[in-house]
């Protein structure tokens, strides 16, 4: 009798990720992470990164830290943006790809010269600062964490803002915190966050350069995906950090962030495949890294995604100087 384990189909399956996951295609974060046994991880819904985890990047004088016991030296105030920009985008060697990427930028700045002007009025905390955003972020979070507008106040254990700089080009966007994200009242900073930061690094930039937030602000229980009402609430103070912010570029991490912040019922896999847009801003979706956990042959993807969209961050500051 054949075990299920050792099937044809499933063997060749198997071997196929696996020559996915080992294939010279992207830098480390694409090769360390090997497949994760299915009965170790659990579900997109549930997954509970391990205590121990650490945050592997260290907030800096540009992060916007939450107050509570998060693993990071206080931020030292400061208006300025980053000193350094990132790091050059790591080099595209195949041709194919090159011109994928190419084609990608030259139609997002095409569709973005359509766009209308940007509807965004400027939030009332950056005229108080003199339009400082670091200032009117710090008085925003200020606003979010006392905040019990839905029943998510009752079952967290800190409110998580976001983090990251405030005159950040680049934001990205996740559905809600998570356990560790609770516990420490930081984004993305469980083992998924983890991988986001090898991510955001593999294309040049780090935690300073970039901002990361969460359609919510407090974890709802157990990690289910957020209701209707919760979003209700919340989406205003999302919307109010990206008035502050005034990102270039917006990526969604995972179906949740990307249908909620786009107001649309279509599949990750159909939103990942182009621009949208957002209030004028080029909106780009792809996996959250706690389902690329799940699934490492999704890295693959997730590699021309981010690649993709450093492109067009490229392409757009090119196009500022
Ligand atoms: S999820 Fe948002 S609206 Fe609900 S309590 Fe938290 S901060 Fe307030």
């Amino acid at each position: 009798m054949t075990h299920a384990d050792d099937h044809p189909d499933k063997l060749r399956d198997d071997l196929r990720k696996w020559v996915g996951q080992n294939k010279d295609l992207g830098p480390d974060w694409f090769l360390d992470e090997g497949p994760v046994a299915a009965a170790e991880v659990p579900p997109a819904s549930t997954v509970q990164p391990a205590a121990e985890a650490k945050p592997s990047a260290e907030p800096t004088a540009e992060i916007v830290a939450e107050p509570a016991p998060a693993p990071a030296p206080a931020p030292k105030p400061t208006s300025q943006p980053p000193a350094e920009g990132p790091a050059p985008a790591p080099p595209i060697s195949n041709p194919e790809f090159k011109k994928e990427c190419d084609d990608f930028t030259e139609a997002t700045l095409g569709l973005l010269a359509q766009q209308p002007p940007r509807q965004v009025a400027a939030d009332p905390l950056l005229e108080k600062h003199g339009g400082d955003p670091r200032h009117a972020l710090k008085d925003l979070r200020d606003e979010v964490l006392p905040c019990r507008l839905c029943k998510l106040a009752e079952t967290r254990t800190q409110v998580v803002f976001g983090a990251g700089s405030a005159h950040a080009k680049v934001m990205f966007i996740g559905e809600a915190p998570g356990r560790d994200e609770d516990l420490q009242g930081q984004p993305f900073v469980g083992a998924s966050g983890q991988l986001l930061t090898k991510i955001i690094e593999a294309i040049g930039f780090d935690r300073r350069h970039i901002f990361i937030g969460n359609i919510l602000k407090c974890r709802p229980p157990g990690n289910r995906d957020p209701l209707p009402d919760e979003v209700m609430a919340c989406e205003n103070f999302l919307k109010r950090q990206l008035a502050i912010i005034q990102p270039s570029i917006i990526c969604c991490l995972g179906r949740v962030a990307a249908q909620t912040l786009l107001g649309t019922d279509d599949s990750l896999g159909k939103l990942r495949g182009s621009v949208h847009f957002y209030e004028g801003i080029p909106v780009m979706a792809t996996y959250h890294p706690a389902a690329l956990l799940r699934n490492p042959a999704w890295k693959r993807d997730t590699w021309n995604d981010v690649r993709r969209l450093r492109a067009l961050y490229d392409a757009l500051q090119q196009r500022r100087s």
